[in-house]
């Protein structure tokens, strides 16, 4: 059996606590389990159709994940991530992942890069969260993988999944626009400008920064008009 993709998110299962495990992952990261949710170990066990001992081995996992935290010996929550961990994750991410970008660029394959522009102009308006959510990890993780640097690669990874939990970041009402900045970031790397690729990036993650800014704003302030 081939290795799973190393960008997936939802690595391909080879035994039943890593396919629970995947399972559950995705349920949570496409919000079919919401952030606060109360997981029963029991009748997630049963809603699965999974025996407890797999069960138990994947909400573990998810708990060393961040995705998890334990509320009893028999229950889980999923996480919920404050305005603060969400915009130190992205602090985090604008020093990741443009030092990842800058050491990624001269190295980058030509086929790589197709084919990065062939997932992105796939990706239309009408499309759902989940895809773009996961060509969003695809672009992101790409540049850390081509650095050839693991660690940066898995830390990004979970940076992104830290944000994604965060209510917020995850509504991708901008789809139009994050496409323009991916683009821009894109371009840079095909001319090989890795400076610009860099700036591309930061400019990428400080507009993300900025919209979830306004969506706080718009909550504390329902129909407040000097925002
Ligand atoms: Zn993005």
């Amino acid at each position: 059996m081939p290795p799973p993709p190393p960008d997936s998110l939802f690595p391909r299962p080879t035994n039943l606590g890593d396919q629970t495990h995947g399972h559950l992952r995705e349920l949570i990261l496409s919000r079919q389990i919401p952030g606060g949710a109360e997981v029963p170990e029991g009748r997630l066990a049963e809603r699965l159709n999974v025996s407890r001992t797999p069960m138990r081995e994947a909400l573990v996992r998810l708990v060393g994940e961040g995705l998890l935290e334990r509320t009893s010996e028999r229950s889980y929550r999923v996480r919920i991530v404050s305005a603060r961990e969400f915009f130190e994750c992205m602090q985090m991410r604008e020093l990741l992942e443009c030092h990842a970008i800058g050491t990624a660029v001269p190295q980058i394959g030509d086929a790589d890069l197709a084919e990065l522009r062939r997932g992105l102009d796939s990706l239309e308006d009408g499309e759902d969260d989940m895809q773009h959510w996961l060509y969003d990890n695809h672009f992101h993780s790409f540049f850390a993988r081509v650095s050839g640097n693991e660690t940066l690669a898995d830390t990004i990874t979970r940076m992104r999944v830290v944000a994604r939990l965060f209510r917020i970041s995850s509504a991708f009402h901008r789809k139009r626009e994050i496409d323009a900045e991916h683009r821009a970031v894109l371009e840079a790397a095909e001319r090989r400008d890795a400076a610009a690729a860099k700036a591309a990036m930061l400019a990428h993650l400080r507009n993300l920064q900025d919209d979830a800014r306004r969506a706080i704003a718009v909550e504390a302030n329902p129909g407040g008009y000097f925002l």
